[in-house]
């Protein structure tokens, strides 16, 4: 995700001014770097936010027309050279993207063959580059860019401005949002209405595959085939605050609705279905090195801690490496015994959590191969280990971690492809999860769609004080997520507890004002589940159940149940934390509290 900005007008404006003001309001979006181009000054680049770029724009930047970006690389650390816009070799194509280029690699490699040289180590400079190649040929900027897309794989949003036309900025969509907006005498193009809305209402939103020109008097959209279309003018009354928010009243719960792409990014290009690979390209130097594996610990802190446990029985089961899972913060404080042939694997969003980072560090002297599974591209823990894997899930803004998570359990499920295809898994069982992993954007869509029967379950059990959430196997875990969710943002109390435990402890707590969250799908725990069901209702405590679709029976025994679709045991926490998380979302803003800001947490904890 990054957020990108572009104007051309004739009435004398400075584009700079409003590409810089109209760049804040997208930095919800992507902070890490930022940069402007106008074809009368050139361009700025820094990394930062917009207050880093406004310091360094010089007082007679100035133009009519420009491109700006607000950058969450994906392809490149934060540095300055890999911020947008980016150029061609020539100075004379400028470019601002979102989203990702799947098959840049081979694409600079034959640009590479034909002369080309490469300045940033992203994804998106291709593109440029792509686009003076075919100028050369079509000597028609519009016919250039539109052949230059018709090489390229992956996602995108994408601004593009030549000198030689300076009044015409090409835009083009497919996978990452793009809107238009259409003014009197000046147009412009976003990621979102936001930026656009102080300076016009009407917008016109890019569907995947349209390809569109503006110039400041007008626009026309065309697709990659080069045919002609029309797309409606939508007039917004939207704030650019709920338009940040896209159009939800939370971050969180945007968050959560963002779930089946964050899949499909976290999944874009790893996944080789045909023979049953995951393609990690932030493992390749260690592949070795991996396969000599003896061990594995897991640190984490909160929610990525709970993707950790989830891990750790999805690697000791299809990989067979004996796995371990701490808290970041004691593993540091006590003294681990570890080798070479241990890997310490880090699981943070921000890849800034000090506790982790200190334990990286820790494993470090101590000998081990480091490794991170980490949002934030460039962030110190992704530097500090060894090698990693990035989740690709876009910036979390919500305090507690609902899309961070699911990205974790994805990225975990591809590092337990590579790790047990490394050890002998079979094709069949690998290419049946990558079929498994494919249809789980759907899946989530699915359970997404019943929001308002789980808003309706939160409203019904809103006065309760106490929660218990238990699962068994691959959902144990899952009860501690629906359990910290909880507590994150609505200060109930609420205990995650393996099912087979409620009989040794905390079945003494229940009784009819207790109520149980059993996460309970049809797999091979299902039956032992079920038991410990009926022993909570002899209690008379009220019972939720999240189970499978089609299950009727236990409908009969739970006063109330949510169902999600089937898929793979090891797969099914991917899909059970999310009525979790809606539940937890639709509980705290019943009781009044604002989700989004719950007290006393920060959203990276970069202190012990
Ligand atoms: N893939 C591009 C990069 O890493 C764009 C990332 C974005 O969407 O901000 O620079």
């Amino acid at each position: 995700m990054c957020g990108i900005f572009a104007y051309t007008g004739s009435s004398g404006k400075d584009a700079s001014k409003i590409l810089l003001d109209g760049l804040v309001s997208l930095e919800y979006r992507g902070y890490d770097s930022a940069g402007i181009f106008t074809p009368e000054s050139g361009s700025v680049k820094t990394p930062g936010a917009v207050a880093e770029l406004k310091k360094k724009v010089p007082k007679k930047f100035n133009g009519k027309s420009g491109i700006a970006h607000l950058r969450w690389a994906t392809h490149g650390e934060p540095t300055e050279v890999n911020a947008h816009p980016h150029s061609d070799g020539s100075g004379e194509l400028w470019i601002v993207h979102n989203g990702i280029i799947e098959n840049f690699k081979e694409l600079k490699d034959k640009l590479t063959k034909k002369g080309h040289t490469f300045r940033s180590s992203t994804d998106t400079e291709v593109l440029a580059h792509l686009v003076e190649e075919y100028l050369k040929t079509e000597k028609n900027f519009e016919k250039a860019a539109l052949a230059a897309l018709n090489d390229v794989r992956g996602t995108y949003g994408i601004a593009l401005q030549y000198k030689g036309e300076p009044d015409k900025i090409i835009a083009a969509r497919m996978g990452s949002p793009i809107v238009l907006g259409l003014g009197d005498g000046e147009h412009f193009i976003a990621s979102d209405p936001s930026p656009i809305l102080p300076h016009t209402k009407k917008v016109v939103f890019l569907e995947d595959g349209d390809v569109a020109i503006i110039t400041p008097d007008g626009h026309t959209i065309q697709k990659l085939d080069s045919s002609s279309v029309k797309r409606e003018t939508t007039e917004i009354d939207w704030s650019a605050e709920e338009v940040q928010k896209g159009g939800y009243q939370h971050f969180m719960l945007k968050e959560i609705m963002e779930g089946p792409e964050v899949i499909e990014n976290t999944l874009r290009g790893r996944l080789i279905a045909q023979t049953g690979m995951a393609k990690l390209g932030g493992l390749e130097a260690v592949a070795e090195e991996l396969s000599q594996i003896e061990r594995i610990i897991i640190v984490a802190c909160g929610s990525a801690h709970i993707a950790g446990l989830i891990g750790e029985y999805m690697i000791e089961e299809f990989a067979g490496i004996p796995v371990e899972v701490e808290h970041a913060s004691e593993f540091r404080y006590r003294s681990p015994v570890l080798n070479q042939r241990t890997a310490l694997i880090a699981i943070s969003q921000s890849g800034e959590t000090l506790d982790t980072l200190e334990a990286v560090r820790e494993g470090k002297r101590r000998g081990a191969l480091t490794l991170g599974i980490v949002n934030a591209v460039g962030s110190t823990i992704a530097r500090e280990t060894d090698a990693g894997v990035y989740n690709h899930a876009g910036p979390e803004v919500s305090v507690a971690s609902t899309k961070a998570l699911i990205s974790e359990l994805v990225a975990l499920t591809l590092l337990t492809i590579f790790l047990g295809r490394q050890r002998g898994m079979s094709e069949k069982t690998a290419q049946e999860i990558a079929l498994a992993l494919k249809e789980l954007p759907n899946k989530v869509q699915h359970i997404l769609g019943s929001s308002k029967e789980i808003e309706k379950l939160a409203t019904k059990y809103a006065s309760m004080r106490d929660f218990i959430f238990i699962g068994r196997k691959y959902n144990y875990p899952v009860a501690f997520e629906g359990a910290l969710k909880l507590k994150e943002i609505s200060y109930i109390h609420a205990e995650g507890y393996g099912a087979g435990e409620m009989k040794h402890g905390p079945i003494a707590m229940i009784d009819e004002n207790f109520p149980t969250f059993a996460i309970v799908p049809k797999d091979s725990v299902y039956e032992k589940n079920v038991s410990n069901i009926h022993e909570i209702k002899a209690r008379k405590g009220p019972v939720i159940a999240l189970a499978t679709e089609g299950d009727n029976e236990i409908a009969k025994l739970a006063d109330d149940v949510i169902y999600v679709p089937q898929t793979l045991e090891m797969l099914s926490p991917i899909l059970n934390v999310v009525p979790l998380q809606l539940f937890a979302y639709y509980f705290a803003r019943e009781k009044g509290l604002n989700p989004d800001r719950p007290r006393n947490l920060a959203k990276s904890v970069t202190v012990e």
